[in-house]
């Protein structure tokens, strides 16, 4: 059971209060993430939690008193109501989507691409597939536009990876991923497996610990 509460928060952009409900207590992972991190157990189903809109201007931050660099214009436009074009009944994608643009506007391109990939878990788990690759070759896109935001950063190359393969862009795996050495073993053995997948054409989710030589410890 998630344990909730309100509280009232002030909107960095429009000024006003707004009720907004939030996780009152998290519960610590139980067993091993998916390869894209996304964890076990409660944890998994907090993703509507991680976002909050507000509900004078529509923006959508992680918590609405953090600051927005563009304008409320821009949160008006057609693009940010149709969430970048990924339109769906599911209320949580909508806010996730439209805070990865918020993200965007914000030069802060790691959280932009955990925002798609957080819409994508929505997407999975009511068997929207579309859509769900949708989010995650958005994701790489952020990634190919912006290298320098990611440059050297070995969980996201990894991450990468994934976001490929479960997007159907095996060929690309397999080219980026074939022999890359990482500076762990258990990431190396990741990439590997994640070459392993491409090649077999699945594009499904897979846990950390069915990596050959991962337990769920680590
Ligand atoms: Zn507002």
């Amino acid at each position: 059971m998630i344990e909730t509460k309100n509280t009232e928060i002030v909107c960095s952009v429009c000024g006003n209060k707004s009720i907004q409900t939030v996780l009152a207590k998290s519960k610590p992972a139980t067993g091993a993430p998916d390869l894209d991190i996304r964890p076990a157990g409660e944890p998994r189903h907090y993703l509507k939690y991680m976002v909050m809109e507000c509900p004078h201007c529509g923006y959508c931050a992680p918590s609405l008193d953090r600051p927005f660099d563009d304008t409320r214009e821009y949160l008006e436009s057609e693009e940010y109501k149709t969430c970048g074009g990924i339109i769906s009944a599911n209320e949580a994608a909508a806010k996730l989507t439209k805070n990865a643009l918020v993200f965007i506007k914000n030069h802060n391109y790691k959280d932009a691409v955990r925002g798609y990939l957080s819409a994508a878990w929505e997407f999975d788990d009511e068997n929207n597939d579309r859509l769900a690759k949708e989010c995650r070759k958005r994701a790489v896109q952020i990634m190919d536009e912006h290298p320098a935001a990611f440059k050297g950063d070995n969980n996201y190359k990894l991450l990468k990876a994934d976001l490929l393969r479960r997007s159907g862009e095996f060929d690309r795996v397999i080219r980026e991923y074939e022999g890359t050495a990482f500076p762990s073993q258990i990431m190396t053995a990741i990439a590997f497996f994640e070459v392993h997948l491409a090649a077999s054409m699945d594009s499904a989710a897979h846990r950390a610990d069915e990596v050959p030589g991962v337990s769920a410890a680590n």
